[in-house]
């Protein structure tokens, strides 16, 4: 049978595609972690890197998602998410409006009652264990942070090659090495050539054609197999709202539970970057944000229920929301999970509700994890990096972890620390000629050390780290016997980010 329709099946002709260009880092994917991942590299001295996104600017869920919030940054008085995470706060901050959040200087306070009543009304930054303390949350403005991204790359202009609409498809393989990308744009299908690919498409849109092996849609039940599309009110006063939770104990409850009647399908307001604006976060359950028919219905849906949405806000709480209007809609696609890689090592809670010690670590976040008590956790390399095939690193929302830890783990502060360590894994395993999987963990933990990244067990990293772990029972908080129940509280309440 040649290139002819039969029954249910198109079989191709064979082609001859065009090399595009080569080069030594290919990073398919401009998102959180894509991006961070080409910024890295390129401080870590790589100079021949491509940076390809499907879309016209960088940022993925961050920017074009309108997922304007970073969760738990810190634990106590320490910012253990630091790096080019921090970088993006550090870098808007003389911009008006541009982000809100508790400064570096005031995280951990528990003694100070105005200040820690003032950031209440702003969700995530006090912490939920007691004595309650400022956590450092940050929000953002996603079209500012649009630009900043463009700015970071033209930095890197003479290292990265940044191109804008072009679709990555498939790897190139020869046996289990992969060699470089096709891609489709508006030029039709060509082939870039790469010595090391960095997948940071989010749903593995390259290494689930490469053979690696991979676990599918998370359990339906969690926030990582929920879809969204995020839409944003102006014309609101969000601190009225909050005075309004205040003397209204429990209406704030009701109000959303009544709003996701309206919708037919949960969603939130949730604070921003200014007061006059939220978003409205919303959860579809059950969908792979990697399906043409969920992906459809999601947009559909949503869209089609936003005037009613509005329509409700303004009658159910008119002190806060009588002159709100429609600001806008984000113009992609919230994508939480598809598939995931299974690699070489496959995190899970164990890793939080222990402690568990990685020789190979590459990130040390606090994140959501109510285990334990939203402490740091380890990232092992081994979760970016495939098994069975060469030549691939895979950070971002689709790395390694099992159906329960994913939804601790695929938040932003995590796709940029995963990124962040694939671009300078690949930079080093450029420089020294060797394979991603055989580069040398030293190397790459000291570059990132360099580049703000706090790791533990390192003498060059501030030894108060280490401290602040060991007078807080780190990794001890839940007992054995508590883990269970407290993980499904934690899946149960954690669902709403
Ligand atoms: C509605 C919603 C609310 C959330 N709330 C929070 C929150 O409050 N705090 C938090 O920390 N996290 C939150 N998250 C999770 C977080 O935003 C994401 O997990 C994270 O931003 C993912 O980053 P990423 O780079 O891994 O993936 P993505 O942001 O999905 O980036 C992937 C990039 O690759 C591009 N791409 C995809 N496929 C291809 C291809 N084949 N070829 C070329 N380019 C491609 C995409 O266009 C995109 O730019 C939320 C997510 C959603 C959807």
């Amino acid at each position: 049978m040649s290139n002819k329709v039969s029954g249910k099946v198109y079989i191709e002709p064979q082609n001859t595609l065009s090399v595009y260009d080569e080069c030594d880092i290919l990073i398919v994917g401009g998102g959180a972690a894509g991006h961070t991942a080409a910024i890295a590299a390129a401080r870590a001295g790589a100079n021949n890197i491509i940076l390809m996104e499907r879309y016209g600017y960088m940022g993925g869920d961050v920017t074009g998602g309108y997922v304007i919030m970073v969760p738990k940054l810190s634990w106590y008085d320490k910012s253990f998410v630091r790096g080019i995470q921090e970088e993006w706060f550090t870098r808007l901050a003389p911009i008006p409006n541009a982000v809100l959040g508790p400064g570096l200087s005031v995280i951990g306070k528990d003694d100070d009652p105005a200040l820690l009543d003032a950031w209440a009304r702003i969700h995530g930054c006090i912490s939920e264990s007691e004595p309650k303390r400022l956590v450092r949350a940050v929000y953002y403005e996603p079209n500012e942070l649009k630009i900043e991204m463009d700015k970071m790359l033209l930095e890197h202009k003479d290292s990265i090659r940044a191109l804008c609409h072009c679709w990555g498809t498939k790897p190139i393989m020869e046996g289990a090495e992969v060699k470089g990308v096709i891609f489709e744009s508006k030029e039709g299908r060509k082939a870039i050539l790469a010595k090391t690919v960095v997948d940071a498409t989010g749903d593995g849109d390259i290494f689930r054609r490469s053979g690696a092996p991979f676990s599918t849609l998370a359990d339906g039940k969690t926030r990582s197999s929920t879809t969204a599309l995020v839409w944003r009110i102006g014309g609101i006063d969000w601190a009225l709202y909050h005075e309004w939770q205040k003397a209204n104990p429990g209406a704030s409850g009701a109000l959303r539970d009544s709003l996701s009647k309206v919708a037919g399908f949960r969603c939130a307001p949730i604070a921003s970057a200014q007061n006059d604006m939220c978003w409205i976060n919303n959860w579809h359950n059950d969908r792979d944000c990697a399906t043409i028919k969920d992906a459809t219905e999601t947009e559909m849906n949503t869209r089609d229920t936003i005037r009613d949405v509005v329509a409700y806000l303004k009658e159910a709480c008119p002190v806060a929301f009588r002159d709100a209007f429609l600001y806008d809609i984000a113009p992609q696609l919230g994508t939480r999970g598809s598939c995931r890689l299974r690699g070489e090592y496959v995190m899970t809670a164990n890793d939080f509700a222990f402690a568990v010690k990685h020789e190979d670590v590459i990130a040390w976040h606090s994140t959501i994890c109510m285990i334990n008590d939203c402490g740091p956790v380890e990232i092992p390399y081994r979760s970016i990096l495939p098994q069975n095939v060469e030549n691939l690193l895979a950070p971002g929302r689709h790395f390694s972890a099992d159906n329960v830890a994913i939804d601790w783990l695929n938040l932003i502060p995590q796709c940029v620390g995963t990124g962040q360590a694939a671009g300078v894994a690949a930079a080093v395993a450029i420089a020294d000629n060797v394979s991603v999987r055989d580069v040398d963990i030293g190397k790459v933990q000291n570059i990132l050390i360099d580049q703000d990244v706090p790791l533990p067990r390192n003498s060059r990293v501030d030894k108060t780290y280490a401290e602040v772990c060991e007078a807080h029972d780190y990794g001890l908080y839940t007992e054995l016997a508590g883990i269970a129940r407290k993980e499904a509280d934690g899946l149960k309440e954690y669902r709403q980010w």
